[in-house]
């Protein structure tokens, strides 16, 4: 098989059967620290591999698009090609990890709400944490498609949180990456497992890779009981949330705007005398039954144009902020 490309614990090879799907095979080693602490353990790829194939299962249940397609045999799956975006996407619940180090902030600290944050993918600049404003500029991804992959992650986050919850477990925080795959659909990427994550029991003894990154215990017991108990969860017992999507329909610069008109003259007669103009549009709260996808967005242009907008005098736009 022909190798794409070799990370620090998984190699993605092409699939010989297809163009647009590849192999992922997870190995047994583990890194921390930026790289600097390295070793391997029998079997560990083996349980990340089974790990991911059930959350990533789980997650395109509950209508969440992944690359992942099926299990092979051994530590591998087989998934849609995609071209990765070069960010990676955190989600924090509590304080730990680099988050804690960087702002002196005690770790177990709860947040209010979940916190998204973005990193750039790149070894040699040591994965620097970036501003979507920064990424913006430079660039790399544009504010529409993180704007889309911090809901998306925000539902991972609820839908991993409710499912480890089920087992008294915790998720403090995770990282996830998103490709784009062939027919243009942005998908869930890379994997999902106690390598990529923090969970937590009741007594907040680590169920994942702080294990060996604190030296703290044997990584394999540790990984295999939590994949026992992601086994013995029920994710038909996960509810389903709804999502809301904004749309905000604008007039036109230039177009006339009666509505606009009227107001200003009525907040002048209130004395608002700095008003200077005032423009009237419409704000759409468009309530889904699942998460959003790439082909729910497509949708939503396509309720624009047929219903929601008039796209000869209004601009209109899908706010998912
Ligand atoms: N994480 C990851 N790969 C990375 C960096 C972080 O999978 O290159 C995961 C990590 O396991 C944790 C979350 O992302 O669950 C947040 O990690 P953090 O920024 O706290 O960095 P760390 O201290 O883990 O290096």
């Amino acid at each position: 098989m022909e190798l794409i490309h070799e990370g620090k614990a998984k190699r993605v090879f092409a699939d010989p059967d297809s163009n647009n799907r590849v192999i992922i095979e997870f190995s047994d080693s583990v890194t921390a620290g930026d790289g600097a602490k390295k070793d391997a353990f029998p079997d560990k790829g083996s349980i990340a591999c089974d790990i991911s194939e059930l959350l990533f299962s789980y997650l395109e249940g509950k209508g969440i698009d992944t690359h992942y397609i099926k299990r092979l045999k051994g530590p591998q799956l087989l998934c849609k090609k995609v071209t990765i975006f070069p960010v990676e996407v955190v989600c924090r619940n509590i304080a730990a990890g680099s988050f804690s180090k960087r702002y002196g902030v005690e770790k177990g600290i709860k947040f209010e709400k979940p916190l998204v944050e973005f990193f750039v993918k790149d070894d040699s600049l040591h994965d620097p944490l970036i501003t979507m404003g920064a990424l913006t500029r430079i660039g790399l991804v544009s504010r529409d498609v993180l704007q889309f992959l911090t809901r998306v992650t925000l539902s991972v986050n609820y839908y991993l949180s409710e499912l480890l919850k089920q087992q008294g477990l915790t998720l403090i925080d995770f990282k996830l990456e998103f490709g784009m795959t062939e027919d243009n659909t942005i998908v869930l990427a890379d994997e999902i497992s106690p390598d990529t994550m923090r969970i937590w029991d009741n007594k907040s003894t680590s169920l994942d890779k702080d294990v060996f990154r604190e030296g703290k215990g044997d990584l394999i017991s540790v990984y295999k009981k939590l994949l026992d108990t992601l086994r013995a969860s029920k994710p038909e017992d996960v509810e389903i949330v709804k999502e809301v999507v904004q749309v905000i329909v604008e007039p036109k610069s230039g177009i006339k705007n009666p509505p606009g008109e009227v107001t200003k003259k009525a907040l002048m007669r209130l004395g608002f005398a700095e008003v200077d103009d005032v423009r009237v549009g419409k704000v759409f709260n468009i309530i889904l039954k699942k998460p959003i996808t790439t082909e729910i967005l497509n949708h939503l242009n396509i309720m624009n144009v047929k219903l929601l907008s008039n796209p000869i005098s209004e601009k209109h736009k899908v706010r998912l902020e």
